[in-house]
């Protein structure tokens, strides 16, 4: 069989690789999107779908968040994609978290944020401002949407709206422009993106590798409904050591020093709390962070009850039953939040190193296909 006539052949079927395909549908590019699943079912599916602006890297990655954010939301409403909950709650339980979101709002990315004191807090939000809580940083800047009716509803509305063609169960074996060989044979584009999520392997190896990746495994869960809505999301004290938009203020280092002694088992599995509500009240609550070239599918149990522990301590709530477990896997590699390489003129590999993809990925990708297409392709940008 014989597949032509593409502008842009995409490689990923996840976040990243239909953000690409949206950025170049959106120029008027024959794009195909090829997949060795039959549908997304990596990293895009399995994450909180938190769209995080406010503790993102200050800087670029911050800009980036804060763009894909607004494609999400005028995406959402065109797809048809519920948006389940908006903004977020840091609940603080020690001074030195409060220095760190004083600091916080003292920057430009505090812009549209507040402080929430004792009183205030357990005003607003009594049903998850636990006993000891010293306060919140609030921001309106989230939106969360369920990722996996999301990405399935997201290819649908692009292959109808946008005539973007879907080959799946084809795994992509080369990428040449203007030939991709795959499972179903050639296919035929002017130009490529790969975006493997933490397949480092399959194409170009050796351009990947020279990013020195490792992949990072998340435990996840879900958790029956608490029985009330949740006012936003909500991250804890953790958070705050975590994130970079917080970690990386000077401020956050007596934080770390005093969660260190405090909370040693959270921080050896890299846990953190965001916890997120579906429309069925269920919460996804999650996660914890394993770092390996080949990480193991056996979850260790002390993550989830550390998990637990600080969804208990952050909220003043018993964790309601685990009513599904899962583990989760992205790309990382150090001082990069992503990473776009170009091993030819017509060819970009688009991987995001810093578990943001569902945060960033439209910003990265109206950056690289215009990049890759005002100047390289000659397309009508
Ligand atoms: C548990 C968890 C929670 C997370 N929470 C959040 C969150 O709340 N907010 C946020 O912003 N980010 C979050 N992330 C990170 C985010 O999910 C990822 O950054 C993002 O999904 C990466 O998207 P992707 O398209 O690159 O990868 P993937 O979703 O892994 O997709 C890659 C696709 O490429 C395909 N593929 C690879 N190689 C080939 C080939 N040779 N031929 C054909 N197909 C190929 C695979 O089959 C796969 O479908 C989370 C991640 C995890 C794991």
């Amino acid at each position: 069989m014989r597949i032509s006539g593409f502008d842009l052949a995409v490689v990923g079927a996840g976040i990243v690789g239909l953000a690409h395909a949206l950025a170049a549908a959106k120029m008027g590019k024959r794009v195909v999107v090829i997949d060795r699943d039959p549908r997304a079912n990596g990293a895009s599916i399995r994450n909180f779908g938190f769209v995080t602006v406010t503790g993102q890297q200050r800087g670029e990655h911050w800009s980036l968040a804060r763009r894909t954010r607004d494609i999400w939301e005028s995406t959402a409403r065109e797809v048809g994609i519920p948006i389940e909950q908006r903004g977020l709650i840091v609940t603080v339980r020690r001074a030195e978290s409060v220095t760190v979101a004083e600091a916080f709002l003292n920057t430009e990315m505090g812009e549209g944020c507040q402080w929430l004191n004792r009183n205030r807090f357990h005003q607003l939000y009594p049903e998850i401002a636990a006993h000891d809580a010293v306060g919140a940083l609030f921001s309106p800047h989230e939106l969360r949407v369920e990722s996996r009716t999301a990405l399935p509803k997201l290819a649908l509305w692009l292959a109808e709206a946008h005539g973007v063609t879907f080959l799946t169960e084809t795994p992509v074996h080369s990428v040449v422009p203007p030939r991709l060989e795959t499972s179903r044979g050639p296919v035929e584009a002017q130009a490529a993106i790969v975006c493997p999520g933490d397949d480092f392997h399959t194409l170009f190896p050796e351009r990947i590798a020279a990013y020195r990746p490792r992949r990072c495994r998340l435990s996840m869960l879900r958790l029956a409904s608490p029985g009330f809505r949740m006012p936003a999301p909500v991250m804890s004290d953790l958070s705050l050591a975590r994130y970079a938009g917080y970690a990386e203020l000077l401020e956050a280092e007596t934080l770390r020093r005093r969660l260190a002694a405090e909370q040693p088992a959270h921080l050896a599995n890299g846990v953190h709390l965001i916890a997120v509500q579906s429309a069925d009240g269920s919460l996804v609550v999650g996660d914890s962070h394993h770092y390996d070239d080949l990480p193991q599918p056996f979850a260790p149990a002390e993550a989830e009850t550390c998990i637990l522990d600080e969804f208990a301590r952050a909220t003043g709530l018993s964790p309601p039953p685990v009513i599904e477990r899962w583990v989760g896997t992205y790309g990382v590699a150090d001082g990069r939040n992503y990473v776009i390489d170009a091993p030819s003129e017509n060819v970009r590999i688009a991987i995001v190193t810093s578990g943001t993809g569902a945060s960033t990925g439209f910003g990265i990708a109206e950056k690289t296909i215009a990049d890759m297409f005002g100047r390289k392709v000659g397309g009508a940008a």
